[in-house]
């Protein structure tokens, strides 16, 4: 991985490109409209709409397990237990 370096305008050793103060010599580098800039473009990276969706589509396959596993496992248990039970599923599912 690498990361776009520039030099400092003030002490001109090498720094980062997105840099909001030099490494070197500790000066701000960009003016406070900047820093709201490119603090906004951060945070933006790191809240993608992707990462929301795939979460989405997880919950909804840990959810449909759940469901699958509901039905497949537990149902018969109940249905062979109680006799009540059984009835009520079979007028409601
Ligand atoms: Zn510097």
């Amino acid at each position: 991985m690498s990361i776009a370096m520039e030099p400092c305008p003030y002490c001109e050793k090498q720094k980062k490109v997105d840099a909001m103060r030099c490494a070197h010599c500790g000066r701000i580098l960009k003016t406070t409209e900047e820093q709201i800039t490119s603090l906004r473009r951060f945070r933006a990276r790191e809240r993608k709409p992707e990462n929301s969706l795939l979460r989405f589509i997880i919950v909804l396959a840990i959810a449909g397990g759940i469901i699958y596993y509901f039905r497949e496992n537990l149902l018969p248990l109940i249905q062979k237990n109680s006799p009540v039970l059984k009835e009520l599923i079979e007028i409601y599912m």
